[in-house]
């Protein structure tokens, strides 16, 4: 008998599998694929380890770092206050105590005028009156035109923001995911609302360490096929290993398959095949020489707008250039995109070194859209001993690093409150 065997090393599967192991716990993580990391990992090209989409934590992600300092990597994350810069607009938070970072951060933000200033206080203000806390749940659009918020304001701040942190266009994105990332962000102590930028590809900040924490306890390359009950627990086909209990750590699209087997698991089951897939889209771009960025995030327009990140760090020249959710960007040829890309990149920084070389990679389910009132399973389930982990479990937050690793927590303290 194995003890707790985790399905998928994901950030989810990892940080379940690090608190059990460090709480004495036996425990075995199984992962299909030849790393851990899952769909925040790192990516061999052409010599150098780039990461497979380009990410951004930010200060409010506590569970995060928690396990990033237990793994003696929280210092390859670089924090800098909040700060938002697209052409023609600016807003940064000023290192202030909160509520007054914000309050000075809207008065001095450049590219809104006075109205739009206000419209965002008042904003910020009747949420936070309300709680964050909506009386229902509704498309983010609905909720910005019920608070009167300009259209030009939606373009500069509303819009990127909930592109970014819910890889949802606003249209369709959950308005009370929305506040919440509102609240734990822009609202939240001036040290949550940080921006975080990894400066080591995601495999050295994550998957790299974790697997020194776990040694033998990883099992890669190790795909699990299916899931049986046993007298005692349960039966992992593939490994034919059994164990006590079992979390299941997988992308969302991947858990039908493995409850197939379990009848108790059919409500869940179905209302997890309900979900829809959205895109992220990263360009890598080699130059000759470091490109000079005046901050190393940069909005390249308003609304659904390319985001470019300077990555020097990995190697001098890199630049990645992400963009979110689903769009008519998806159908471009490469080299359009590439060009238009670079096109905004040389408006924003200036004339351009050479490019010496370029990579797209898009994670076509890279986040399932977060739509209002869409259903978000527990981490205990109707049979004991079966916990699910993953950045769609029920939480406040959208599809996250913070979503997952908080899950995967949750799960291992279920396991040692439910077994002491
Ligand atoms: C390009 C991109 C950019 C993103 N940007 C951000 C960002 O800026 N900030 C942020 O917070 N979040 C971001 N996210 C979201 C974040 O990466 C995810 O929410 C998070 O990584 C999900 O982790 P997880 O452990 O829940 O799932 P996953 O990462 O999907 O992990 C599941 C693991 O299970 C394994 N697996 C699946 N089936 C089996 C099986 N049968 N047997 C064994 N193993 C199996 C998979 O190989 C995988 O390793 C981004 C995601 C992408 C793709």
């Amino acid at each position: 008998m194995s003890g707790v065997a985790i399905v998928g090393g994901g950030w989810a599967g990892i940080a379940c599998a690090v608190e059990l192991a460090g709480a004495g716990r036996l425990v075995t993580l199984f992962e299909a694929a030849k790393h851990l990391g899952g769909r925040a990992r790192g990516v061999d090209w052409n010599g150098i380890r780039i990461d497979n989409g380009q990410h951004l934590l930010i200060g409010a992600y506590g569970e995060t770092l928690r396990l990033l300092r237990r793994l003696g990597t929280d210092s390859l994350l670089e924090r800098r206050p909040f700060e938002l810069r697209a052409p023609g607009f600016r807003l940064a938070l000023p290192s202030l105590p909160a509520p007054l970072h914000l309050a000075a951060g809207l008065l001095l933000a450049r590219g809104l005028n006075f109205t739009e200033k206000w419209a965002a206080a008042r904003f910020m203000r009747d949420l936070k009156a309300s709680n964050f806390s909506l009386p229902e749940d509704i498309p983010t659009s609905l909720l910005l035109r019920q608070h009167r918020q300009p259209a030009a304001l939606i373009a500069k701040l509303w819009a990127p923001i909930c592109i970014a942190a819910l890889n949802t266009p606003v249209e369709i994105a959950s308005a009370q995911v929305f506040c919440n990332v509102l609240r734990d962000s822009l609202a939240g102590s001036r040290a949550d609302s940080d921006l975080l930028m990894n400066r080591a590809d995601l495999g050295r900040l994550l998957g790299d360490a974790a697997l020194a924490f776990l040694g033998q306890r990883a099992r890669l390359a190790e795909k699990v096929n299916g899931l049986t009950r046993t007298e005692t627990g349960f039966q992992l086909a593939g490994p034919e290993q059994a164990a006590e209990q079992v979390v299941l750590a997988v992308h969302p699209g991947r858990l039908p398959g493995l409850l197939a087997d379990l009848p108790e698991m059919a409500a869940i089951s179905n209302s997890v095949a309900g979900y829809t897939w959205q895109p992220i889209l990263t360009l890598w771009l080699r130059f000759a020489t470091p490109t000079v960025f005046p901050f190393p995030l940069l909005a390249l327009s308003d609304g659904h707008a390319p985001w470019a990140f300077e990555r020097n760090d990995l190697a001098p020249g890199l630049v990645a250039i992400v963009m979110s959710a689903d769009g008519p960007h998806l159908t471009w040829p490469v080299e359009r995109l590439r060009d238009d890309y670079l096109a905004l990149l040389a408006r924003a920084l200036g004339p351009l070194p050479a490019l010496r070389d370029w990579k797209i990679i898009t994670e076509k389910r890279a986040t399932w859209t977060c739509t209002p009132n869409l259903p978000r399973p527990d981490n205990a389930t109707p049979l004991p001993g079966l916990y699910l982990a993953g950045d769609y479990t029920r939480g406040d937050y959208p599809a996250t690093l913070e979503g997952a690793v908080v899950s995967g927590i949750k799960c291992a303290r279920l396991i040692l409150k439910n077994n002491p």
